[in-house]
């Protein structure tokens, strides 16, 4: 291969970014991906839908972003949600913003995302290889020089004034992403903040919750406990998994909870199945309706206060025999299923693997890398973009447009350096 101005490594959301808009400023643009086709992980996200980016204001949406979400001020002020939906739009996937300012393609397949950003790629010439894994860089006295590339005809060493690495995290690795950035970064004497699961499913200690898989509780407030005392609370909706809890404000506590669990210290997990009813209010509409239903046994009582699936693994924890009357129930046995509605309590043992994790958080430390510019203060003409940098996001279309940006930003800057 000959030599190149600038090469772009991996083809996921970052890369495709960096590598189309470095050859749209005029560069002659290589871009290596291992895999045998571009942006594997944007075909699962979303669950296949590609929840692309977020309508939110430039202020609320770095809200979302973990640890240091202001290292992407620059690059969201050059590259924003608008940007990427204009582009996607020239390219024929037009987009519809749902509930949550979420984005996605009007035709709901994640697909065309892919199929529009290669269409840019490919018009404006970007010399994409397929299979070709890289493996290591050349750097030669501070300067990056290129990079040993393992292609399907074997080893070669290719050349080139400017790399930019958008290798992604370590989560999915069956998409690419096994973590071989951190390793490149790393032998180029940068920092890693140890890669860890963001947006996992929990598990939790005993049986309770593989008891209660597949089901799922919709309008709940989970409140994370952490050593006895309460740290963070998300409402929305959670399941149950074999292992423990999955689902929307699972997998965003789960970021903080993994930190925790870290740092050895006890993690509980409080589900609060009556958010809307205050503990005396609750406690009227139990009365009400033991009063109104008194002959009822407490199988049938729970059925009107909590959904079926729940009420084996309630039941049991309430103590309160299943074959009792509701007019038998004496208070402190009320108190007891009040106080369980209220908090229904699991012990967070630890979260699932990186192969379930949909982002990898840590990765190459933002404080060695230029954020106007996105260039490796260790190296010069290496450039970082994606997943790859110590930066993840909550769910909501945040993690895909950080790649966008980050990798737009790299290619702009990069072509545009005077040297
Ligand atoms: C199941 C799932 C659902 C998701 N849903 C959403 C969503 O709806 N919205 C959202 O914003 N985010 C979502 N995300 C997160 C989002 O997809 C990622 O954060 C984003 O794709 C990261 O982009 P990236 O370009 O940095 O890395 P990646 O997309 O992981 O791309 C990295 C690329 O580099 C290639 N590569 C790695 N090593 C080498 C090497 N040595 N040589 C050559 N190529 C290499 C890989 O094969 C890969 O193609 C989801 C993630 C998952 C797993």
């Amino acid at each position: 291969m000959e030599a190149y101005d600038v090469i772009v490594v991996g083809a996921g959301a970052a890369g495709m970014l960096a590598a189309g808009r470095a050859a749209e400023l005029g560069g002659k643009v290589l871009l290596l991906e291992k895999m045998e086709r571009a942006g594997r992980k944007i075909l699962i996200s979303g669950k296949g839908r590609c929840n692309i980016t977020n309508d939110a204001p430039q202020s609320e949406f770095l809200k979302h972003i973990h640890p240091d979400s202001s290292f992407l001020q620059h690059a969201f002020d050059g590259f924003f949600s608008h940007d990427i939906i204009r582009l996607l739009g020239e390219h024929g996937c037009t987009t519809v913003v749902e509930r949550g300012a979420r984005v996605f393609p009007t035709s709901n397949k994640a697909a065309d995302v892919v199929r529009a950003l290669l269409q840019w790629v490919e018009r404006h010439h970007v010399d994409i290889r397929y299979r070709h894994k890289v493996e290591s860089l050349l750097i030669q006295d501070g300067q990056v020089a290129g990079l040993r590339v393992h292609t399907p005809h074997g080893s070669q060493s290719v050349h080139a004034k400017s790399l930019i690495l958008c290798t992604g995290g370590k989560s999915y690795p069956a998409t690419g992403s096994d973590g071989d950035g951190y390793r490149f970064a790393a032998a180029a004497g940068h920092g890693i903040e140890t890669p860890r699961q963001a947006l996992v499913p929990l598990e939790t200690a005993g049986d309770s919750a593989s008891r209660l898989q597949g089901l799922s509780l919709r309008n709940v407030n989970a409140v994370v406990w952490v050593d006895g005392k309460k740290t963070r609370e998300e409402f929305g909706e959670l399941m149950f998994t074999e292992f423990g809890m999955s689902g929307p404000i699972v997998l965003t506590l789960s970021r903080f909870v993994v930190d925790e669990l870290r740092k050895k210290c006890h993690v509980e997990l409080a589900v609060d199945l009556k958010p809307a009813l205050n503990e005396s209010k609750l406690d009227n509409r139990l009365l009400r309706d033991i009063h109104e239903y008194g002959t009822l046994r407490m199988e049938g009582l729970f059925r009107k206060w909590l959904p079926a699936a729940l009420i084996p693994v309630f039941g049991e924890r309430s103590g309160v025999a299943a074959s009792k009357q509701g007019q038998q129930l004496s208070p402190a046995e009320r108190r007891r299923i009040l106080l369980l509605m209220k908090d229904f309590r699991f012990t967070v043992t630890g979260c699932r693997p990186f192969k379930e994790a949909i982002v990898t958080a840590g990765g190459v430390l933002t404080s060695e890398i230029d954020s106007q510019t996105m260039e490796s203060k260790r190296v010069r003409n290496l450039y970082f973009a994606g997943e790859l940098i110590d930066l993840d996001a909550d769910t909501g279309g945040y993690n895909l447009q950080l790649a966008f940006s980050t990798g737009w930003l790299a290619a702009d800057a990069c072509m545009r350096r005077s040297d």
